[in-house]
């Protein structure tokens, strides 16, 4: 059974009419960078709850997540439309294993994200702890057009903290105009074309590489089966390391 807080709004960002970010304050228990928690609104007689990615660090309070409206979708649009001072329940607890603990230490650590699937990302970037456990962090997010990366601000700042371990490359899958800093089309398609490690200038193989894995469920199970079979990469369990962690969001 869930163990319900109530919290607060604090503040909405709006980035799109698809995609908004809520910050809220309430008395949870602490989480790891990378976990989720289930946010619930209670509509017509009935707590509707859904899973969401903490994208603040742990060490910070103000509890942030960066969501999709779903249009028809039974939560998000309820989420889209709450106002500074509404209240809203969170889960007090945590879950998770999409976080640093479980993934041994190496050279170079991939986050590959679709859309809102960045959210755990951003939470391990700004908790920091990731700098010291990889020499190069490379973050591959894919988003429809630029105007949907939302957080890049943020990344850059980041970035200049970090001088160069971090590497953002953005893939977008609709092309208006071209950029060379940009790659464009699907995640998968973009490895086995070679074209995102030739842009990279990296190669991932089992010694240097962990890969870890976001969003929609297309991309997630694409790209597992290429690396699987082209790189002979596998997944991560607790039992037996792998150098694949992904969690999917659908
Ligand atoms: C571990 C975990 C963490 C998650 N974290 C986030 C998060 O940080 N941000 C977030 O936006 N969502 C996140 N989700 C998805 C979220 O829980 C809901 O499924 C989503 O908000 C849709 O809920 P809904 O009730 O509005 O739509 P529903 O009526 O439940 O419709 C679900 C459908 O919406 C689509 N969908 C679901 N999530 C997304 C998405 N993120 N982007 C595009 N299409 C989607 C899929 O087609 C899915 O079948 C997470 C899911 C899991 C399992």
């Amino acid at each position: 059974m869930t163990e319900w807080s109530i919290g607060k709004i604090k503040n909405i960002k709006y980035w799109t009419k698809d995609l908004f970010s809520i910050i809220l304050n309430a008395k949870i228990n602490n989480f790891f960078a990378g976990q989720f928690t289930k946010l619930a609104i209670e509509i017509n007689g009935k707590k509707i709850k859904r899973a969401y990615s903490f994208i603040n660090s742990p060490k910070n309070q103000n509890y942030e997540f960066y969501i999709s409206n779903i249009r028809k979708g039974q939560l998000s649009p309820y989420l889209y439309n709450l106002k500074i001072n509404d209240k809203i329940f969170i889960s007090k607890n945590s879950s998770g294993i999409f976080i640093l603990n479980n993934i041994k230490s190496c050279e170079n650590l991939w986050m590959f994200s679709t859309g809102t699937g960045i959210g755990p990302y951003l939470s391990i970037l700004q908790d920091g702890i990731c700098f010291k456990k990889f020499s190069k962090i490379i973050l591959v997010h894919s988003v429809r057009y630029i105007k949907d990366f939302s957080y890049l601000n943020l990344l850059k700042k980041i970035k200049q903290n970090y001088f160069n371990k971090l590497i953002i490359q953005i893939v977008l899958t609709r092309k208006i105009n071209i950029n060379e800093n940009i790659l464009y089309g699907y995640i998968p398609d973009l490895l086995k074309n070679k074209k995102l490690e030739k842009k990279i200038g990296i190669k991932i193989n089992t010694e240097n590489s962990h890969v870890m894995l976001c969003g929609n469920p297309k991309m997630i199970k694409q790209t597992r089966n290429f690396l699987e079979k082209n790189r002979n990469l596998s997944q991560n369990l607790r039992n037996k390391n792998g150098n694949i962690t992904f969690e999917k969001y659908w």
